[in-house]
This record gives C-alpha cells, structure tokens and sequence, in this order.
C-alpha cells in the first residue's frame, strides 16, 4: 500500500505522466479495479477501514486525529489467530499500537523519508537510508526469517508518495526537461460550488516554493497554513547526512536556477509550481514501484509467487491539479478513487479489468475468503472473490457511500452517493449545500447538476438510495457533527 498514489500516476490506469512498468506487470498476471473507491477520503480513516472491513463511524476513526483500537476486529487478528504468520512494517498512523501481528516495525506519525525512525515491536529505532527502500527491506527481511511452513500474511505500507514529495537522490534529474500536461480541469472557476473557494489547498496558493518544490527563498511569501512548513523542511535536510545532503541539493541545483532567472509572475507561475510537484510527486513514484518490483522479483526466486497472493492498493487517491488542487479529502474522483490491483494465480483470469463498484471496504471481506476464513458479521464490505471470474456480476451493489469527518483546510464535512453514473454530494457545512454530477458527460465534475429542475426525479432518487445506503451501514443521523 502506497500512501496518496493517483490512478492518474499508475500506466495500468492510463497514466499521460509516468510508466509504473512492475505494477502493471502485477496488473497483467492479475486484476485491475478500474472503479475502486474509499469510504473516506484520508490516511488513518482509510487504514482503520482497511484493517477493519467498517466504516468511520463504527471502527472508531473518523478523523486523522483519532485513535485506532488495535483489539478490534481486524482481518490481520483473525488471519493471525488462523495460523497465519502476520507482520505490518511502515507507515501505521492510527496512534495505537498494531494488535493482530507477530511482528511490526512502524514509522511514528507520518515518518521521515530520509534516515527514518521506526518503532520496532516497541522499541526506538533508526535506519539509515531512504524510506521506500528501507520499509522494503524489513518486509522482505521478515519474510526470509520465517521458520514455519505456516502460511505468512506482511502488509507492507508506504509512506511516499505523501507530502512533502522528498525523492530519492537518485531520481532526482529523472522528468527533467518534460513538461507535463495540464488536467482538463486544472482552471476550474468553481463557479456552482462555491464552497470550493475556502479550500486551502491550491497549487496557486497553498503549495510551498521552500517546503514543497525545494527551492530556497526567504523572500517567497508564506500562505498561513504553511507557517509550520519551512522549519519542517530545514530539519529534514538536517537529518540527511553529508553525502544525502550534497546529493540533494546538486541534484536540485537546475530546478532552483530556472526558478531564479525565470522571473515567473500569474498563470506562468502557477504552471511552473504543478510541473515542480509532478516531478517530485513522480519520482517518489518511481521508488515505490521499483520496490513492488523488489518484492515480486523475491516471490519468484523464492518459489513463492504461484501460491502467493499481491495486492496493490493506496490509502486513497490524490489530486494531481484537477480543480488546481493537491492533495484529497473531497468526494470528487480522483480523490475517491483509488488504485487497486489484485494478483491471484490460478484464481484471477490474468489481464483482466473490472468496473464494477468496489470500495477499500472490501478489502478484509475479500482476504479473509482467500484464506478460506469466515468473515464475521459485524464487517460491512462485500468479498470481491465472485468477481475474480468473469464474466460480470449481474448481483453486485450499485452505488458506494461516502462520508468524510476531518476538518480544517477549508474543506466542510461531506457525504454522499457514487453509482456507476452520478454522483450526489451533500456539504454540512459553507455555501451550496448539495452537488449532482453526471460522471458520464462531465467525468472531471465541473457542471453541478443540483439546481437544475430537469434533474428533480433522478435527486429523489439518489436521496432515497442514500438514506438507504445510511441504514445499511448504520450511519448515525448527525454523525461527526
Ligand atoms: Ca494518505
């Protein structure tokens, strides 16, 4: 698992940026879910969920600041209590400690991505090197120790390509001299969803030129919620060592020049500051696959990868300039969807692709019958096992739910309904409370349907669908408010 990994920066999903050649090699020996969506927008809900197969409300984590009670009921404790061998090594996030594994060895928080803390099984650590690498290593390392014959289960989670974007030094001159395509939404007005004016997460005035794009300038203007960020920043390369250090900024020495002979004022501005994040957004990309090449290429030598099942998923999507945005939090899709790969031999029919509406929800319901283990009643997902063959699943659900509790950014709270056509978003709080989208004529939702009367019986019945959707999932009547 990867942690804010765009489908828009994976070539199985059609990427126009980046060639992620051994993830797409897992999609090709398995299964792509072209429609895989989160429950709720950001790190730790989206873990909690994961681990859980439950929604925000019911598993505890509504919010980043929540704390994950590991003595739930979680697919790793029911694996592990099965025979199974288990261990989670990387990014945690959810405050407690992990319950349901033999071994873990987690970053704290968000993690460094150069020379890392870790906790390991409860002790202070700290490896030298970079994070992706590192958190790769200790997965493989732990597979390699393991005496029995027991079958294994090691979720290995990713902190890049979380913000800040800090690459490996040696993929520092990879995308130089490219210049990437803006998305077909990137001048979005916001015209018909007002609240979207309040969001602080602007690549025009909200990305960092010192924290974000690394290029040294005290005169560069500070937006208020990034008052933290420059301090963030110094203390990271002060945790480099020499040689990281020389590397860093020699690799990021043609980027600062362009910037300060350029002179870029307005659009020209604006422009520069999303090719500077793709390219390092990109290049933490880069390790990330090359590291799902490390693990796959080990199951091969080790005669493991035909009875080994590899899933590649994200702890949701992230916005790579759609609506002028980064990061993710809203309902809208690139943020609500997220990359999903399953790699199943003898299972999965390799090469296929699925656009049937499954959510991260779905996760724990669909190990838990691989493993051959009965998921208990409280999990609110569905197995996607009966979609492992083709052709389509006539019984499948129609629509996902979604409900997003954190604040702060400027982004009110949300819920809402996606089927496979339309989408219909409903904003606690701020201006323009309700939002209709027709996915199929306007994919990167930029016309708000909601107050069009032509669309009066279609809201009714995606209210009706909703309020069902709140039953079924038990969605207390005002919850998080
Ligand atoms: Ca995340």
């Amino acid at each position: 698992m990867a942690d804010d990994h765009a489908t828009q920066a994976l070539s199985c999903y059609g990427s126009r940026f980046i060639e992620t050649s051994n993830i797409d090699k897992l999609a090709a020996e398995g299964m792509v879910f072209n429609r895989a969506f989160v429950t709720n927008s950001i790190c730790a809900p989206s873990r909690a969920v994961i681990l859980s197969g439950k929604h925000s409300h019911l598993n505890g984590v509504r919010d980043n600041h929540s704390r994950f009670d590991s003595c739930q009921v979680s697919f790793p404790r029911i694996l592990q209590e099965g025979g199974y061998q288990t261990a989670l090594v990387g990014k945690w996030h959810l405050k407690s400690q992990p319950g349901g594994f033999d071994y873990w060895n987690i970053l704290p928080g968000q993690g460094d991505y150069y020379n890392p803390k870790f906790i390991n099984n409860g002790s202070d650590t700290t490896y030298h090197g970079y994070v992706t690498d590192i958190i790769t290593d200790l997965g493989l390392q732990w597979i390699s120790s393991l005496k029995s014959k027991d079958p294994f289960l090691l979720m290995v989670h990713h902190k890049a390509p979380h913000r800040n974007w800090m690459p490996d030094v040696k993929h520092l001159d990879v995308f130089d001299g490219i210049t990437f395509p803006q998305p077909a939404s990137f001048h979005d007005d916001y015209s018909g969803r007002e609240h979207l004016h309040q969001q602080k997460l602007t690549i025009a005035r909200h990305m960092d030129v010192v924290y974000d794009l690394k290029i040294p300038c005290d005169t560069c203007p500070v937006a208020e919620v990034n008052q933290w960020a420059r301090s963030e920043y110094r203390k990271q390369i002060m945790a480099m060592d020499t040689i990281q250090q020389t590397a860093w900024n020699r690799g990021y020495q043609q980027e600062i020049n362009h910037y300060d002979t350029s002179g870029f004022t307005g659009d020209q501005l604006v422009n520069w500051k999303y090719q500077r994040y793709l390219q390092d957004y990109l290049r933490c990309i880069l390790s990330i696959d090359e590291n799902v090449g490390r693990i796959l290429k080990y199951l091969d030598q080790q005669g493991l990868a035909d009875h080994t099942v590899v899933v590649y998923t994200s702890d949701q999507g992230f916005f790579l300039g759609e609506h002028g945005l980064f990061d993710k939090r809203y309902m809208y899709e690139e943020s609500l969807r997220t990359p999903l790969v399953i790699k199943y031999p003898g299972r999965i029919k390799p090469g296929l692709i699925r656009n049937e509406l499954v959510q991260n929800l779905d996760i724990a319901p669909t190990i838990l019958e691989m493993a051959g283990m009965n998921m208990p009643d409280e999990m609110q997902g569905r197995s996607m096992y009966p979609l492992f063959r083709a052709p389509a699943q006539a019984n499948w659900r129609d629509a996902v739910y979604y409900q997003f509790y954190e604040s702060g950014w400027g982004v009110p709270q949300h819920y809402g309904i996606r089927t496979q056509s339309h989408k219909l978003i409903h904003f606690l709080s701020g201006p323009g409370n309700w939002e209709l989208y027709d996915l199929d004529r306007d994919p990167h939702e930029m016309v708000n349907l909601y107050d069009d009367p032509a669309n009066d019986e279609l809201i009714q019945e995606l209210k009706q669908e909703l309020e069902e959707l709140r039953i079924v999932y038990m969605v207390p009547e005002r919850p998080g408010i």
